[in-house]
């Protein structure tokens, strides 16, 4: 099976936190967090359609700037996502630059920020052509976990407890569709362009008593199908792939319930580690996670898998240490799951 979604951390667990999440076989690409994202190639940049940003704490949100310089003067639109207070976060780093020359770049950017409160999403809209100044006030629509929506897949926030409130995210195919090569060389057709369009017509719930058409040329035979029945030929339907990010939370109990219930039968986890478990109290002081702790969430929530990071400087050499630990958490939390459900 080719995962839909191929996520990658930007940087290293010793450096900002940003998870750059790319289409497999589009031009497309989603990111979690915006730390220092300069890694990353324009070319990937410019791929970017949606940033969702856990909280504004300077090493999750500086690059910003990178990105908003990067796409300004393309005609495109990228959406933004954060906690309560991050319209007015993004308006002063707007404010804080002069945009008298965006004329002559006939700049076509436009940016939508969304702001998640519990039970409510704010949103407003900027031009680059106006110098970023608001379309109009923030309009407020409800907000029950989904933030984005599109036929192929979901992005959802809860909102979890740092020292203020800080998003946890994930992102969920709806189903996945895996293409059959025997199947398609068995009626003779060439994977395409048209696959694309063959599989938003499953993910849109099309009828699938509904004609689809191939297009002639390019290498395909074209034709005529009915859907279903080109389905049942070329396609296998499987569970969505689900892939869930967790950085700077306290491990009170409120959170762990949250955290847990979110990410539940993650494919993937991505969940901060700051400190060792000998430091817990300089942990819950500072609001973040320790290894233990990441390893016994990623266990409750069924986490097929989990990827550490945003690892505290004081273990620079000892990373190692902290990936041992979570791992044996992950571990003894399975075990002892498995067992209780068998007792
Ligand atoms: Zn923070
Ligand atoms: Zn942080």
């Amino acid at each position: 099976m080719h995962p839909l979604f191929l996520p990658r951390l930007v940087n290293g667990p010793f450096e900002d936190p940003a998870l750059f999440i790319p289409f497999q076989f589009q031009r497309r690409a989603l990111i979690f967090d915006l730390g220092d994202i300069s890694r990353l190639a324009p070319r990937d940049l410019l791929k970017i359609s949606h940033a969702f940003v856990t909280h504004t704490h300077m090493d999750h949100f500086i690059g910003f700037d990178h990105l908003l310089r990067c796409l300004l003067g393309r005609e495109t639109d990228l959406s933004l996502y954060g906690p309560s207070g991050f319209i007015a976060n993004v308006e002063g780093k707007l404010a804080g630059y002069s945009w008298d020359l965006v004329d002559r770049l006939s700049c076509g950017l436009r940016l939508h920020l969304h702001e998640v409160h519990p039970g409510r999403l704010l949103r407003r809209s900027y031009a680059g052509s106006e110098r970023f100044a608001a379309e109009s006030d923030a309009t407020a629509l409800p907000f029950a976990g989904p933030l984005h929506t599109e036929p192929a897949f979901e992005v959802s926030a809860t909102v979890l407890q740092h020292s203020i409130p800080c998003l946890g995210l994930a992102l969920k195919e709806r189903f996945h569709v895996s293409i059959l090569a025997p199947g398609l060389e068995a009626i003779g057709l060439q994977p395409g362009p048209w696959l694309t369009r063959f599989k938003n017509a499953l993910y849109a719930g099309a009828d699938p008593n509904s004609d689809f058409d191939l297009e002639t040329g390019a290498g395909d035979p074209g034709g005529r199908f009915i859907l279903g029945e080109l389905q049942q030929k070329i396609a296998r339907i499987t569970a969505g792939q689900k892939i869930a990010y967790i950085t700077d939370v306290g491990d009170t109990s409120a959170n762990r319930e949250a955290m847990v219930a979110f990410a539940h039968g993650a494919d993937q986890l991505f969940i901060e580690a700051a400190f060792l478990h000998n430091e817990r109290e300089r942990a819950s002081a500072k609001h973040h996670l320790t290894a233990r702790q990441a390893g016994e969430i990623a266990a409750l929530a069924c986490a097929r898998d989990f990827k550490l990071f945003h690892f505290s400087p004081r273990y620079e050499g000892r990373g190692e240490e902290l990936v041992r630990e979570a791992r044996e958490a992950y571990q003894k939390t399975r075990d002892r799951v498995g067992r209780d459900s068998e007792a």
